[in-house]
């Protein structure tokens, strides 16, 4: 859905007041938020007070958008610092996005006003413990009972479900129909028959807390349905195509974040008589990522520029190819940034050991990369790679 609901002016105030809300607000808390793996609340309102929120959201439901690029450089914007809370106020985007395209009015006369004021939090309820990469397989079930539905089965790794006050859920309603049978609901956290786990005690993005929700004959309102029954599996895909443009976003930031902490310690530190920085072995590690850092970006840039057109085959292409190139970048940055900056690099006195923490989820979430790489090459494998295609590929004017 385009996104040309911002103008410049609109997008350059709400960066600014993101810009002083991260310097004053955020950058202070990002040690602690990670020490103590609690959910920032209060950042997450003000960031709903800033007007982020209200970005993925058009006026009738409260907010200034659909707008696609602002949030995209708000989480780049926010992960330069914290890569869970980037998580945290980008998941908005997951869950408003299946409500929008499919809900009733009176569902997003519910859900939107609260969730753009950041009053209440959301999840997206689509992996289960048996599988996340194969969706199709799921097994989370919803019986047609009258005018209800009843939704019954696991779900697992889910961002944010500990503080969260709505999932928008996918279950089976034709289990005979593999993905074609799949449908998505918006259903409170509160309802009787959900239990939400404990939240995992993960390596990385702590302060983002990710648990299993588990569905145990939670019965719904008909009402509750986003899109007709068997919509499910391309209303989460079409998801899933601007959320891994998203991820991609997340990753540039942290690998900016990486990058910039190995520069800035190579011009300073001094061995064998001079920065290190000067030692040709170690430059060449970071003209390395400062040369990935800028190509990931403007392959993001291209897949953001696709994605504006509408969905698309080649605007999922770009996003799956952004995705992978950006967080892949972003773990290589971690990891090399430490290398850098040696021991110290491994204590907490600076946010590479965080980095190297966060980064590792990016790879994997969102369809990991080795999927993303699937669905490349399969479409390779479709539709070959023409030269008109390639020339298609590099034009210029998106
Ligand atoms: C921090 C975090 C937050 C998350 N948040 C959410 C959320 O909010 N909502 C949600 O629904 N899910 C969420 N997830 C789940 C995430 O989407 C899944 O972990 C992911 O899709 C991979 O699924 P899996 O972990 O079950 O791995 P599996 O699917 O079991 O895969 C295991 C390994 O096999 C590889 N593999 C599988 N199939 C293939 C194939 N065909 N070809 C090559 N390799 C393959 C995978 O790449 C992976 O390396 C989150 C995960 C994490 C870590």
């Amino acid at each position: 859905m385009d996104t040309t609901s911002l103008d410049n002016a609109a997008r350059r105030e709400i960066l600014a007041n993101l810009d002083r809300f991260i310097r004053g607000r955020l950058a202070p808390r990002v040690k602690a938020i990670d020490a103590s793996a609690e959910f920032p609340r209060d950042l997450y309102r003000e960031v709903g007070g800033l007007g982020i929120f209200g970005l993925y959201a058009p006026e009738a439901f409260g907010g200034s958008g659909p707008d696609l690029v602002t949030p995209l450089l708000v989480a780049e914007r926010l992960a330069r610092h914290s890569v869970a809370f980037s998580l945290s106020v980008s998941n908005m985007g997951d869950c408003i996005l299946p409500i929008l395209a499919g809900g009733t009015d009176r569902t997003k006369q519910a859900y939107l006003p609260p969730l753009v004021r950041g009053e209440i939090v959301p999840c997206f309820c689509l992996s289960e413990p048996s599988g996340g990469s194969d969706v199709a397989a799921m097994r989370t079930s919803a019986r047609r009972d009258g005018g209800d539905y009843v939704i019954s089965g696991r779900k697992a790794w889910i961002t944010s479900a500990p503080v969260a006050d709505v999932a928008v859920v996918f279950a089976k309603t034709d289990p005979a129909a593999g993905h074609k049978g799949m449908t998505g609901f918006v259903v409170p956290i509160k309802s009787k028959g959900i239990a939400v786990g404990k939240p995992e005690d993960l390596l990385g993005l702590r302060g983002s807390p990710t648990a299993e929700v588990v569905f145990d004959e939670v019965r719904v309102p008909a009402e509750a349905r986003l899109g007709q029954e068997g919509e499910g599996f391309r209303l989460a895909m079409s998801t899933l195509d601007e959320s891994r443009l998203n991820v991609a976003a997340i990753s540039l930031g942290a690998a900016a974040a990486s990058i910039h902490e190995a520069v800035e310690y190579a011009r300073t530190r001094i061995q064998f008589g001079k920065p290190i920085i000067e030692h040709q072995g170690l430059q060449f590690i970071l003209s390395n990522l400062a040369t990935e850092l800028a190509s990931s970006r403007a392959l993001w840039e291209k897949a953001v520029a696709i994605m504006r057109r509408g969905p698309s085959r080649l605007a999922s292409l770009y996003a799956g190819m952004s995705k992978l190139t950006a967080s892949d970048l972003a773990m290589k940055a971690a990891v090399d940034a430490a290398e850098v900056l040696g021991a110290v690099g491994l204590t907490k006195s600076y946010p590479i050991e965080r980095l190297m923490r966060d980064c590792k989820a990016l790879q994997i979430f969102e369809g990991s990369n080795e999927i993303q790489r699937w669905s490349i090459g399969r479409q390779l494998q479709k539709s070959g790679l023409t030269l008109e295609e390639i020339d298609r590929i590099i034009a210029t004017d998106d």
